[in-house]
């Protein structure tokens, strides 16, 4: 990380949140600039020019999905965003807006933390695994250049598509992605709706790459909004 202090806007209503977010984050030297109204946290996310927005969804004075759409009509900065466990769709909305991730509360600091290495990460651009062209991770091995995919010490074929699959998630690792998102990525815009044939694929590449395709390590499922590749 090329910048000692990360600055971080949270945009959160509930003042316990951001409190806690205040302290955890402080001590772990990120700088924290808070909002407790959407409006005040589109100014403050201008004013600041963080390295990331954290930002609640269920706000007193506007949409969270719609605060993330003003963000990203002006910026790229990586948007974390916290929500309530019961509303799955609504995230999937806020992730299709450009939200970079997700936390259901109650959620840890260490989770948190976590998350916003990854979104650090994918803000600065190419991660020094981008740059040699091999991405790995437990004992998956992928060179990007050859296109060879290896499992421990055996190499792996895989078709096409599943192959595509596999490069959507690992330039994304480690961050959730939408059915949405990846039917759009890897089949086109006008499979977004073609849930299933993701599911077939994402089933064949765990048989593949997983130890145990029904616990899978790498390949993981985001209850109702889509997939993580585990970093
Ligand atoms: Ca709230």
């Amino acid at each position: 990380m090329t910048n000692a202090n990360p600055v971080i806007v949270v945009i959160e209503d509930d003042p316990a949140i951001r409190l806690f977010l205040r302290t955890g984050l402080g001590a772990h030297g990120f700088k924290v600039f808070e909002a407790d109204r959407g409006k005040q946290g589109i100014i403050e996310a201008g004013i600041r020019k963080p390295d990331i927005v954290i930002l609640d969804l269920g706000l007193p004075d506007m949409d969270g999905v719609d605060v993330i759409k003003t963000i990203r009509g002006w910026s790229v900065m990586p948007i974390i965003i916290l929500s309530a466990r019961s509303t799955e769709q609504y995230k999937v909305d806020a992730l299709d807006a450009g939200a970079d991730d997700y936390l259901t509360k109650p959620f840890s600091l260490g989770e948190l933390l976590a998350r916003i290495r990854v979104a650090l990460r994918h803000s600065v651009g190419s991660p020094a695994q981008e740059q040699s062209g091999i991405f790995t991770t437990g004992s998956l091995k992928i060179d990007l250049l050859k296109r060879q995919v290896v499992v421990g010490d055996s190499e792996v074929h895989l078709t096409p598509i599943q192959y595509r699959l596999l490069s959507v998630l690992i330039k994304n690792a480690g961050k959730v992605l939408t059915h949405q998102y990846i039917l759009k990525e890897v089949w086109g815009p006008s499979y977004r709706d073609n849930s299933h044939y993701l599911r077939i694929y994402m089933s064949q590449l765990r048989q593949k790459l997983e130890t145990d395709p029904t616990q899978p390590q790498y390949l993981l499922t985001e209850s109702g909004v889509g997939y993580r590749l585990k970093v």
